[in-house]
């Protein structure tokens, strides 16, 4: 052979990395997922993401590339524009609309360059407080967002842990923001875009909906869609909406070029095609049959969990769900979330320690656990799997001796094998 260099196998050329990866594949087997922001890739994307498009650079847009050699590529983009345009325009007469930008990296860049877009450094915005359920970049001190702008964060009611409607407006009247988000990282139920509009037009400020937890409940008409009322619409793809690792933002046509030239060359080099190529098949995955019940399952099998979970006596934040996702209040269990989280780790139940709203232990150690459907849901698991997901969580809550959570991680293998996982080989 003239040339072999690069052409061997992960598991000749890095066997550690190899068999780290294998054994990941084997945890995301076995273990019931319940992290509210992760999924499982379809086999179609991870070939379509994990492939040579990741040689290629292409800084621009298509058909207005810094570089040539872009027969493909431009290809690639337009496909996932328009799928994504025809998926999410639906609200719209004309869903051509509806402008689309793949580029951004992540969701954390897609919400900076709504920034860069609309906003100047020092000038008021405001979003939901992340002890409250908001994302980082809403505004919070310890991100560049809380940093380089002044962050007004609104908060949800004490009573019912409903967003606050009512501050939201007070607290626009006062501060004028420029930018409002309405978006939520940590929160159970539906999102009133309208209401939010029609603050945003008191006050003269952009709407940005951020979406990257529930676009693929939007997708499949799960949850009402922000297009044709928010100004500019960001995702991860990578959340419900089971694509690769990235980020998109949406935005009536007055904002097109502004956000094109906010994600570049305003914050980014070129974009990820691999990444690009992964989107377009997730768009294209959305709208079929198959990822219709998939969406549904996810809602129907968060309102079981609720129900179960609430039956054996654990508390829920606003008492339940409309989406994909519970926050658990465990003080009335009398364990905090982070052992509890822990716990349920060793029982091969996988989710993430939590704040509730107004919680008052530490964000390292607070009283709560946040999970969520999507993982489950692709796996096709449905009422009965959640039924007992409950009695696991039940068990697990009340001890935390080793041979009971071994026994329970037992049981959740031999569950998890008769529902293969979207993506995997084993
Ligand atoms: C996950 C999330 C993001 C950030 O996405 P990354 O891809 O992790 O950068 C932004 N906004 C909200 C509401 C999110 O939940």
């Amino acid at each position: 052979m003239k040339n072999a260099t690069g052409r061997s196998p992960l598991a000749e050329v890095d066997p550690e990395i190899a068999s780290l990866i294998k054994n990941e594949e084997r945890r995301e087997a076995e273990k019931i997922r319940l992290i509210a922001s992760e999924n499982y890739a379809s086999r179609a994307v991870l070939e379509a993401s994990g492939s040579c498009l990741t040689n290629k650079y292409s800084e621009g847009y298509p058909h207005k590339r810094y570089y040539e050699g872009q027969q493909y590529i431009d290809e690639v983009e337009e496909l996932a524009k328009s799928r994504l345009q025809a998926l999410f325009g639906k609200p719209l007469s004309d869903p051509k609309q509806l402008h689309v930008n793949v580029q951004p990296y992540s969701g954390s860049p897609a919400n900076l360059a709504v920034y860069l877009a609309f906003v100047k450094p020092g000038e008021p915005v405001m979003g939901l407080g992340l002890p409250a359920g908001g994302h980082l970049t809403h505004g919070h001190t310890v991100s560049i967002t809380g940093k380089f702008f002044q962050s007004i964060p609104y908060s949800v009611r004490r009573d019912d842990h409903r967003i606050d409607l009512d501050e939201v407006r007070k607290l626009a009247k006062e501060h004028r923001p420029k930018l409002i988000w309405c978006g939520t990282t940590a929160y159970p139920r539906t999102l009133d875009f309208p209401a939010f509009r029609s603050i945003a037009d008191e006050v003269g400020a952009i709407l940005a909906a951020d979406i990257a937890h529930i676009s693929g409940l939007v997708a499949a008409g799960l949850h009402p869609s922000p297009v044709g009322i928010a100004d500019v619409i960001t995702s991860t793809t990578h959340k419900t909406l089971r694509g690769p690792r990235g980020g998109m933002i949406l935005c009536k046509p007055e904002h097109a070029s502004v956000i094109d030239r906010a994600v570049f060359p305003g914050l980014q080099g070129g974009p990820h095609n691999h990444t690009t190529a992964g989107i377009a098949v997730a768009a294209k995955e959305a709208t079929t049959p198959d990822f219709a019940a998939y969406a549904k399952r996810i809602v129907d099998n968060a309102k079981t969990l609720a129900s179960e979970l609430l039956s054996r006596g654990f508390s829920l934040v606003t008492g339940g769900t409309d989406n994909h996702l519970l926050l658990v209040d465990m003080t009335p269990k009398g364990i905090g979330g982070k052992p509890y989280a822990q716990a349920l780790d060793r029982a091969g139940i996988v989710c993430n320690y939590n704040a509730i709203p107004f919680d008052p232990r530490k964000p390292m150690d607070p009283s709560g656990v946040r999970i969520g459907t999507p993982c489950v849901s692709s796996r096709g698991m449905g009422a009965d799997e959640m039924k007992r997901l409950a009695g696991f969580m039940e068990q697990v809550a009340s001890s935390q001796a080793p041979e009971v959570l071994d026994r329970i991680a037992a049981e959740v293998r031999e569950m998890c094998a008769g529902f293969p996982a979207p993506g995997l080989t084993v």
